[in-house]
């Protein structure tokens, strides 16, 4: 019987987690991968020559905003789909205002996969339980996977964090923390009481890289401490990324920033934790607003920074050179053997569990800088497939992602290792990014059986999710 293909991937070095497969054909039919062989001599409707490059899985960043964090609440379009596309991402998870993705929908869509989940407002003790599990409640109504505590940004306090998570639990959703509360900034202190509060409850802990600045202690045993932190609480997933800028809201509060990470930023750097303070930031290259260029944000200092921000300070994106770069190294390579010792030699598990960009509409960077990473021999490619694609699709459940089988979801991402460029991206078995152009459209959100109303009202293809299947559940339910 004579095989055709939707699309044939020729003399493409073969990747995924499971180890380097040598150079193969790739045959995918339907939006599925049908064939993996040394050579297809089947025709396809779009033939790929991949001669000289490395065919990954798509990446699943378990982490990005979707919505310009200052901007969200609008509708309009989101360029950050594009942006996705263009850094070989096929899914993404929301970790901010799903709500704000589903109304940008329909004018932002390029292809990908998208989960979400919906930030909570800051609480305080006085906020009854039953708030807090309605807020939980429309949240999945609304379509979103689960939620997300902003701690580091508009804390709550402790009491009403823990309670947060654990009416999460309640719900069987996904629970992701930026740790930080009324009692705690954002930083190793926060991250310990972040565990603390989960109290034995499933509990996605984001970016571990960023809570280890050297605040606390000095910064080689902020990690240490932190990955020990981690392997003493396996329940807890967790996730890092690798850019060099953090971001925050510029909004103000009379002279007080509502956002606690600034307050941060600005103490970090020697400022008083001021309007004055910000300004003197800026004339000094320490701080950096995002300024919208045909849909990609480019983070602008000195007295460009600033007139940014001065134009509208409750919608500007602030930025920081906070994120320390042995941080992001140690928390994306680092593993522990059995005893729990942390190892850097390449062998034992990782300890925390995935790359991600906490990027979306900027800083895109899993695979440039994963691959720097490669380059420089920290990780294998097998190791970044492993820690940018099956691991983060494993903490959700996504079957069939992940993998370069027969069988697998026929999301690809096609790249220059040597040049650390994307030049190709599939999802669904669709070119969603050609090496110059974002051609994708549309795409699928991937929501929980309470959400299929919501996104059938909302006309968005979607399918459920069974949250069991994931990691994040079964690691939080395991203890
Ligand atoms: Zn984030």
């Amino acid at each position: 019987m004579t095989r055709t293909f939707d699309l044939l991937i020729r003399r493409a070095c073969v990747v995924d987690a499971d180890g380097e497969q040598g150079v193969a054909d790739v045959g995918v039919r339907g939006g599925v991968i049908t064939a993996v062989e040394p050579e297809l001599t089947e025709s396809a409707t779009t033939e790929i020559d991949a001669d000289g490059l490395v065919l990954l899985p798509g990446v699943v960043d378990s982490h990005v905003h979707l919505t310009d964090l200052a901007a969200h609440g609008s509708e309009g379009r989101s360029p950050a789909h594009e942006r996705l596309a263009r850094a070989g991402v096929t899914t993404a998870v929301e970790f901010f205002d799903f709500r704000t993705v589903l109304d940008q929908w329909h004018a932002s869509a390029a292809g990908l996969t998208i989960l979400g989940l919906q930030g909570l407002p800051a609480y305080t003790d006085g906020t009854p339980s039953a708030r807090i599990r309605d807020d939980v409640g429309s949240a999945l109504r609304d379509g979103a996977i689960g939620i997300k505590l902003l701690g580091g940004h508009f804390p709550s306090d402790p009491g009403s964090s823990a309670r947060a998570i654990a009416e999460g639990a309640d719900a069987g959703c996904y629970v992701a923390f930026h740790a930080g509360t009324t009692a705690n900034g954002s930083n190793l202190d926060g991250m310990r009481e972040a565990l603390q509060l989960a109290d034995g409850h499933p509990l996605h802990l984001a970016h571990t890289n960023a809570y280890l600045r050297g605040a606390v202690t000095e910064l080689v045993e902020e990690n240490q401490l932190a990955l020990t932190l981690l392997h003493q609480h396996p329940e807890v997933v967790s996730e890092a990324h690798l850019a060099p800028l953090n971001l925050c809201l510029g909004g103000l509060d009379g002279d007080e920033f509502t956002d606690h990470i600034v307050v941060n930023c600005l103490r970090m750097g020697g400022y008083p934790t001021t309007r004055a303070g910000l300004v003197r930031a800026f004339a000094d290259g320490f701080a950096h607003c995002l300024r919208q260029d045909a849909g990609q944000a480019v983070p602008v200092t000195g007295d460009e920074g600033r007139a940014v921000w001065e134009r509208d300070p409750a919608r500007a994106s602030l930025c920081f050179p906070v994120n320390r770069r042995l941080s992001g190294f140690m928390q994306s390579c680092a593993r522990r053997d059995e005893s729990g010792t942390v190892r850097f030699d390449g062998t034992g598990e990782f300890v925390v569990d995935a790359i991600s960009s906490d990027g979306g509409y900027w800083r895109n960077l899993v695979l440039d800088q994963g691959l720097a990473l490669v380059q420089f021999g920290a990780l294998s490619l097998p190791q970044l497939a492993h820690k940018t694609s099956r691991a983060p699709a494993a903490l959700f459940g996504l079957r069939g992602k992940g993998t370069i089988a027969p069988g697998a979801d026929a999301d690809l991402v096609i790249v220059d290792s040597g040049q650390r460029t994307v030049r190709l991206t599939v999802a669904a078995g669709t070119v969603i990014f050609d090496g110059e152009h974002v051609v994708g459209q549309g795409g699928t959100v991937v929501t929980t059986e309470h959400g299929t109303a919501a996104l059938r009202q909302r006309r968005i293809p979607h399918r459920v999710l069974d949250l069991t299947d994931g990691e994040f559940l079964r690691r939080g339910s395991a203890v």
